[in-house]
């Protein structure tokens, strides 16, 4: 961080008048206002505290890919372009952090593993693991696809025949050598690049 953020660190609830150092949200238990700079963002505001993934201390804030991050930090990545609207990791962050492998990610379509997947490294990506009906399963591997930047509405739209679109077709890659998060379904890590280039 460049340091030059003139974000507070800690503020008064304007309900209560206690003083929070950290924290989207009150949590006096006779009040849980929210702290204004974070009305747009309820929705990542977490009833259960965990930990910033920067710093370790408590935070109620929890990225749309699973990373905990404490209230200030928030207000800061935002501030440096860090978070886009949606609250993912922008390439800027990337370029900031050359060494993360760790990719937010969405999807479509899970079973097992997320069938549908664009993520950003550089280039936006598409790996597809369509539902065979010949075989009348879901294959073990995912074809990779090189993506031209998609517009807001085709990322929210239809991802059928997608692919139609892609660049190029980079390869095919066995599921089983792609980390993800626990969950399966919010970070995707981008080792298996490697495999391909
Ligand atoms: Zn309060």
């Amino acid at each position: 961080m460049n340091g030059k953020s003139q974000i507070p660190d800690s503020w008064v609830c304007t309900k209560c008048k206690i003083r929070h150092f950290g924290f989207a949200q009150c949590h006096n238990p006779s009040c849980f206002e929210i702290r204004k700079e974070f009305e747009g963002y309820k929705h990542l505001i977490t009833p259960q505290f965990g930990r910033c993934v920067i710093s370790g201390a408590e935070t109620d804030l929890e990225l749309p890919n699973g990373d905990y991050l404490w209230a200030p930090y928030f207000l800061q990545y935002m501030e440096t372009g860090w978070l886009n609207d949606k609250c993912y990791y922008t390439d800027a962050y990337y370029e900031a952090h050359p060494n993360e492998t760790w990719r937010d990610f969405i999807y479509r379509e899970f079973w097992d593993y997320p069938r549908e997947i664009l993520f950003r490294y550089k280039n936006t990506y598409y790996l597809k693991s369509p539902f065979d009906d010949n075989a009348d399963e879901y294959p073990d591997i995912y074809t990779l696809y090189l993506m031209p930047d998609l517009k807001a509405d085709v990322i929210s739209g239809s991802w059928i025949n997608l692919e139609k679109i892609a660049i190029n077709t980079l390869g095919r890659i066995p599921i089983g050598n792609v980390t993800f998060d626990e969950t399966r379904r919010k970070k995707i890590d981008i080792g298996f690049l490697s495999s391909i280039k």
